[in-house]
């Protein structure tokens, strides 16, 4: 499918220069949502995945449907401050801004197979503060599935060899 026709591109969003990826035009065709979702599965089912973890929020729209649709557990990765039970956090910058990411400390258990999950890979910041997260709680980050990736902004060599699939790239 082609997917890149239902992603609404904003000029100038939320600052001067970026090109905003808006994906509620994507998430809105419940037909066309559910084969991004399923053509992601696909990839996480080769990889043996115990759970999907996802940053907040759109990683959400991305990573819950995806393991519903393996059958394992969702991880929420949160910006810091937002979660109730003990938690471990990690900074990291954005394509614009800075931010810091945090999880539960009992979220992922030593040696569990996890694939990240988010909406966009741009510079790969918010990706690699989830997988230092993971990795600092013993998981094992097996890979990494995106609607997006901004390919001008080499995000995926942040990401090396961990198996990586988007389904659109600019
Ligand atoms: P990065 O950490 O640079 O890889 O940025 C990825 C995160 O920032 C994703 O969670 C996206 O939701 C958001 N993001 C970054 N750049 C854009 C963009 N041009 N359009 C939409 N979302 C973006």
């Amino acid at each position: 499918m082609d997917f890149k026709q239902y992603i609404r591109v904003i000029p100038d969003y939320p600052q001067p220069g970026i090109r905003f990826k808006d994906i509620t035009t994507l998430l809105k065709e419940g037909a066309v949502y559910q084969a991004a979702i399923e053509e992601l599965a696909a990839f996480a089912k080769q990889l043996d995945v115990d759970l999907i973890a996802g940053p907040e929020a759109r990683g959400f729209v991305v990573g819950a449907p995806l393991a519903y649709a393996l059958g394992v557990g969702f991880v929420p990765i949160r910006k810091s401050g937002k979660l109730p039970y003990e938690s471990i956090k990690a900074e990291y910058d954005l394509e614009y801004g800075k931010d810091a990411l945090a999880v539960h400390v009992d979220a992922v258990q030593p040696g569990q197979r996890v694939l990240i999950a988010d909406d966009l890979l741009a510079t790969g910041g918010t990706i690699s503060s989830s997988i230092n997260l993971i990795n600092q709680l013993g998981g094992q980050v097996v890979g990494a599935a995106f609607f997006i990736e901004l390919t001008y902004l080499e995000g995926r060599k942040k990401l090396g060899e961990i198996p990586t699939t988007t389904l659109v790239q600019y």
